[in-house]
């Protein structure tokens, strides 16, 4: 490493970066070839109602089912394909991977929750992005409050204008939009005063230790009284002890996701576990 530091340092490493370009190369084009062959499969993590306790949605999350490598976790591809464009056909292909299951589940009888689905920064700044959920929606014919989108606050730096736009059409189709991950990015409140957010997704790092830190209560609290104030229904995700269950029914939080309920599962996993257990509450 030279003394002198910062970036000329890199000129020493080439080799290195070429070898990193290349293997990115190498998984994006793997990767390409898993979505067009509907190779990366999805799971599904309930969402309760924190006052009885129901299931009332699953947020739906990305995996990749490697012939060699197991089951590969978002956090190992996702940056991959945000760095190469990838994620855009990555988030289209998860949209409507979940409206067809929308429209499955609503064709066979099974009682179907709402399915929150992540789009990534990438996807929701191109112009065409409304546009494209508008037409899946229609051509599976599902009820569009089926849909939830979930947003991250970094989605939004790039062009707020765009973004309001596309949000207000989605949100005029009647389609549900959360803002995930909730405190951690460059939180502006005129962000909510601008977008139509239906949902405050808490981050689950102030759930992780509410429990002793009353730094995270304060935060979690100020949260509540923010999203309530404008009428925004309250997630707080990463939920993982009765401990955290107590408080956050206290504080008034309106939905419960973690591991405490459930990790994500595989479709039939979710469908035995949970929505077979709605049709047993409504007989
Ligand atoms: P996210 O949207 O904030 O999703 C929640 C993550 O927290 C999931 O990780 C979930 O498994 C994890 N989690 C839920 N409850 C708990 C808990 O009680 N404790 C702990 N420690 N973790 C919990 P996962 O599935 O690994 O996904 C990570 C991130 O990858 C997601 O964060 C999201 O940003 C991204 N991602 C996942 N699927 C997709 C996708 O289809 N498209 C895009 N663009 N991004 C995705
Ligand atoms: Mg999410
Ligand atoms: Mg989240
Ligand atoms: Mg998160």
């Amino acid at each position: 490493r030279s003394k002198s530091g910062g970036r000329n340092r890199y000129t020493f490493f080439a080799p290195e970066m070429q070898h990193e370009a290349l293997k990115e190369r190498a998984v994006e084009q793997e990767l390409r070839l898993a979505i067009e062959r509907n190779e990366l499969c999805l799971h599904y993590q309930p969402l309760l109602n924190a006052k009885h306790g129901k299931v009332i949605g699953a947020e739906v999350l990305v995996r990749w089912p490697h012939p060699q490598r197991g089951l590969i976790p978002p956090f190992e591809f996702i940056p991959i394909a945000e760095k190469t464009g990838l994620i855009s056909l990555l988030d289209d292909w998860v949209l409507e991977t979940a409206i067809k299951q929308v429209k499955t589940w609503l064709k066979q009888d099974i009682p179907a929750v709402t399915l929150s689905v992540n789009i990534s920064a990438n996807r929701l700044n191109q112009k065409d992005f409304a546009q494209f959920v508008q037409e899946k929606i229609k051509s599976y014919h599902i009820p569009p409050d089926f849909l939830c989108i979930e947003i991250t606050e970094q989605n939004m730096i790039e062009n707020l204008d765009n973004v309001q736009s596309t949000l207000c059409h989605l949100q005029q189709l009647g389609i549900k939009i959360a803002l995930d991950d909730f405190g951690t990015g460059y939180s502006s409140l005129s962000y909510l005063k601008r977008l139509p957010v239906d949902k405050l997704k808490i981050d689950r790092t102030f759930v992780m230790e509410m429990h002793e830190d009353p730094q995270d209560r304060a935060i979690i609290k100020t949260i509540l009284e923010l999203g309530h104030g404008l009428g925004i229904w309250v997630n707080a995700e990463g939920v993982e002890n009765e401990i955290q269950i107590g408080m956050l029914r206290e504080l008034g939080v309106d939905e419960f996701q973690g591991f405490y309920f459930s990790r994500p599962l595989p479709r039939e996993e979710f469908e035995e576990k949970y929505l077979a257990q709605l049709i047993a509450l409504e007989n």
